[in-house]
């Protein structure tokens, strides 16, 4: 029924291929397209024999919009799924507008080389106007916007878990559970241990980069930055038990803030343990989390990407990551003139997602929602041309394949609230 081209070939990547050949109603021929083609090739050669859907592979370096848009052209799919990382978003969107295809991606745009100076002078015009100053923000997509109407094409942004799930969780509890939502708290919680005393769950250099950047969150119309790490909270997760979380900046947001109308506060909260937070800062301090090249035995090496390579590979952690996520959205507001709040969350087992597809519950959780919102586009329930973040869509079929493909989710009415407070002071 449909072609889709799949860009990258990482943790997320495989999950999302995995499930779109369990789907094969739907994605009836994929191309997986990355950097390094064996590891296209490998995957291949694993899944093939266990679907009906046709796989294609190719090599394609996703920085190069003439070399992506040559690819679609010559594969002419039905749209692009973007798994590579969120360096390439830009890139990727004006190959699918030059060769006319649809775009769908989790991440919002990050710029690799945060030193670049033309990049730079309009990074901090923008952390002067909107008062945030994460390296990311959905400025140079939602620019997209006017092209992709022209060109009668639909990008959706965000379908992993959050952005993504968070964001139509926040669609659903509009929808159905309010007349006006007031607070959000979006709450990720990964009670997961892989044994490493360090290791990150996903791409490090995006993971890193987003914990060790300053903290904010929307409230009364405007932007509160906070320093990394400042405030914390304790929650007891359902099937999960009590963890230490930390108020961080997170693109859904601010994207929530712009969609979800009359929204009083949005915050979003992560897990840590005290063991990675430690290394974090060790690593911080000596200078390898930084993104600035520097000269090496005459070789230009980026510290962060070096770290990278001494660190296990995300994709390794599956088989050796027990216990639980808990991922979901605390949701306060009025109902029919009466306050109420409700709980939406998913929880999602590491060991049951290794057995289903040889990947632990971070990658699964960003996976199955990358298929399921390429379904989206594909089959016409979500399509208008565009740019788009995940709420602006109706919530229901979505919601309703969540359940179908492995992230079946839970509403819980008049949950315990979040109580925040600073981290020092603990
Ligand atoms: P990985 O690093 O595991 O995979 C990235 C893949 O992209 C690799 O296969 C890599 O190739 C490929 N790639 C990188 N650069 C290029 C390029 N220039 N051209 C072609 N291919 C390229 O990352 P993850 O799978 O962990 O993350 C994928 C995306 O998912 C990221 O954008 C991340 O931010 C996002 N994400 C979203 C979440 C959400 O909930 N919304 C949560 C987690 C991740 P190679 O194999 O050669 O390195």
């Amino acid at each position: 029924m449909s072609r889709l081209l799949v860009i990258g070939c990482g943790g997320v990547a495989s999950v999302a291929i995995r499930k779109c050949c369990q789907n094969s109603d739907v994605f009836t021929e994929i191309m997986i397209a990355s950097r390094t083609k064996e590891k296209c090739d490998a995957l291949k050669e694993k899944i093939e024999s266990t679907t009906k859907t046709k796989i294609e592979t190719a090599k394609v370096d996703a920085d190069n919009a003439a070399e992506v848009a040559e690819l679609i052209r010559a594969y002419k799919p039905d749209a692009v799924l973007n798994v590579a990382l969120p360096y390439q978003d830009l890139t990727i969107m004006d190959a699918c507008l030059e060769a006319g295809a649809d775009y769908i991606d989790t991440a919002n745009y990050e710029a690799e080389d945060t030193e670049d100076p033309t990049w730079r002078a309009i990074y901090e015009k923008r952390c002067k106007e909107k008062g945030f100053t994460a390296y990311f923000d959905y400025s140079w997509q939602w620019a997209y916007d006017e092209k992709f109407k022209e060109a009668g094409l639909t990008a959706l942004l965000g379908t992993g878990f959050d952005p993504g799930v968070t964001s139509v969780f926040s669609a659903y509890a509009l929808k159905h559970y309010f007349d006006e939502i007031h607070t959000i708290d979006i709450l990720d919680c990964n009670g997961g241990d892989h044994g490493y005393p360090f290791a990150t769950n996903f791409n490090p250099e995006i993971n890193l980069r987003e914990v060790s950047a300053n903290g904010s969150y929307w409230e009364d119309g405007h932007w509160v930055e906070t320093e990394p790490m400042e405030f914390k909270s304790v929650y007891d997760f359902p099937e999960v038990g009590k963890k230490d979380m930390y108020l961080l900046h997170h693109e859904e947001i601010e994207s929530l803030a712009k969609n979800i109308p009359g929204v009083q506060r949005i915050r979003f909260f992560m897990t840590f343990g005290q063991s990675y937070l430690t290394h974090m800062k060790c690593l911080e301090n000596v200078g390898m989390l930084s993104t600035a090249p520097v000269e090496f035995n005459g070789q230009e090496i980026v510290p962060i990407q070096f770290l990278k390579a001494l660190l296990p590979d995300p994709a390794s952690l599956g088989p050796r990551t027990v216990g639980k996520t808990n991922i979901g959205c605390i949701f306060t507001g009025v109902k029919d003139g009466k306050e109420k709040s409700i709980y939406i969350y998913n929880v999602c087992d590491h060991q049951e997602c290794y057995k289903e597809v040889e990947s632990q519950a971070i990658s699964y959780t960003t996976g199955v929602p990358a298929m399921i919102g390429s379904m989206m586009v594909v089959t016409g329930q979500w399509k208008k041309p565009g740019v788009f973040n995940v709420e602006e869509f109706d919530p229901d079929p979505y919601m309703e394949a969540l359940n179908k493909w492995g992230l079946p989710w839970k509403v819980c009415e008049d949950p315990e609230l979040v109580k925040v407070w600073k981290a020092n002071e603990d």
